[in-house]
């Protein structure tokens, strides 16, 4: 069983119906000690302002989400460097980075990973200097096209490996469920996982990106990539992040919670 003290809200969990501010009082309510906050959020919020909520409400920051896209063009590089600097204010243990997908018009997926590849390179030294760790996400290869070019733990693993201390990656349930390789690849990333997402996989799934299901609705054996993710030594936080157009997000958000919280014990 896992402890409710390595619960955290990425709150794209309960996006429709709170800000911010909300998510960070709903948190405090429930005594759900960390919190994965959006670019989005902080934005409408100030940064300022979220920062000093953020730290009044004692919560534990886990990472910032997201940046990178690089594949969008050069700009991203500018923008993934403002989003470190975000992370920085608010106290993030990491920013989330997603490669991007293929450039509008392209086929060449191996060109749009090596320019992933050489954005995360260019922003690197920019988070050393910050001391903002990143983390790579790999996801699902049915957003291979429009949101990430790097679909595999192994992938991201790889890219990470390149590029020295600081860069990890993310590892998301939803993402590598199915990947024969999972095994191997968590074992090979001791040292430089730097988050965990939780969520399950619906079957049917409606949606590709927004049919996300709370844990222990799906098909996801959670508590056995836990074990494996904690056998390579990650005992950090655990985010639950779902996104759920027609379920989870039209839910009363302290329901959601509180359900969240009878999962993470039962189901993760
Ligand atoms: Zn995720």
């Amino acid at each position: 069983m896992v402890a409710l003290s390595r619960l955290a809200l990425n709150v794209a969990t309960v996006r429709e119906q709170w800000d911010l501010a909300r998510c960070i009082e709903g948190c405090a309510r429930h005594g759900i000690p960390g919190i994965a906050p959006w670019r989005e959020g902080l934005a409408e919020y100030g940064l300022a302002r979220a920062a000093r909520h953020l730290r009044d409400a004692g919560l534990r920051v886990t990472s910032l989400c997201r940046a990178g896209m690089f594949t969008s063009g050069p700009a991203a590089i500018e923008e993934t460097k403002r989003a470190i600097d975000e992370a920085h204010t608010i106290g993030a243990e990491f920013l989330v980075i997603l490669a991007g997908g293929l450039p509008t018009g392209s086929k060449d997926l191996a060109a749009a990973r090596e320019i992933a590849a050489q954005g995360l390179a260019a922003v690197v030294p920019h988070a050393r200097a910050a001391g903002v760790k990143l983390a790579i996400e790999p996801l699902h290869p049915m957003t291979c096209a429009d949101r990430c070019v790097i679909s595999t733990v192994a992938q991201a693993l790889d890219l990470a490996g390149t590029l020295g201390d600081g860069v990890g990656v993310a590892l998301d349930v939803y993402h590598f469920w199915w990947d024969p390789a999972m095994e191997a690849s968590i074992a090979a990333a001791r040292g430089r996982i730097f988050g965990f997402h939780v969520c399950d996989w619906l079957v049917p799934t409606r949606d590709l990106v927004f049919d996300r299901g709370m844990m222990g609705d799906g098909i996801i054996d959670i508590p056995r990539i836990r074990a494996l993710i904690e056998r390579a030594g990650y005992d950090g936080m655990i985010d639950v992040e779902i996104f759920s157009a027609r379920d989870w997000w039209v839910r009363d958000p302290d329901e959601v919670l509180t359900i969240i919280k009878q999962r993470f014990v039962s189901a993760v």
